[in-house]
């Protein structure tokens, strides 16, 4: 999570700095798969200020986070994005970048 400055603000419909993330609070090995982590606060977009809270919709609550990274990358290996999802029912919860896109020219 640390590596991670980076998110895709709902509101801005853009990748954003990060001005808060969630706190790992506790790593949970026993899961097997993934790597869980159980969390506290929000992604705060730098920018407008939106807020995506770990929070899950789906189960209604707070659910330790899984952090599936990295899913892609460039051709230079420097742009690297992980999804943060519901360690229960693998909702997508909020997408991380590690950097900003280089804007397509
Ligand atoms: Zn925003
Ligand atoms: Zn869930």
């Amino acid at each position: 999570m640390d590596t991670y400055d980076y998110f895709y603000c709902d509101k801005c419909k853009a990748i954003q700095p990060l001005r808060n993330k969630p706190v790992i609070l506790e790593r949970q090995p026993r899961i097997p798969q993934g790597k869980t982590f159980l969390c506290e606060g929000s992604f705060v977009c730098d920018k407008c200020g939106f807020k995506r809270s770990i929070r899950c919709d789906v189960c209604q609550k707070v659910q330790p986070v899984e952090i599936e990274e990295p899913y892609m990358e460039n051709a230079t290996h420097e742009f690297l994005g992980a999804d943060i999802l519901c360690g229960y029912c693998r909702r997508i919860i909020a997408t991380l970048y590690t950097r900003m896109p280089t804007p397509a020219a």
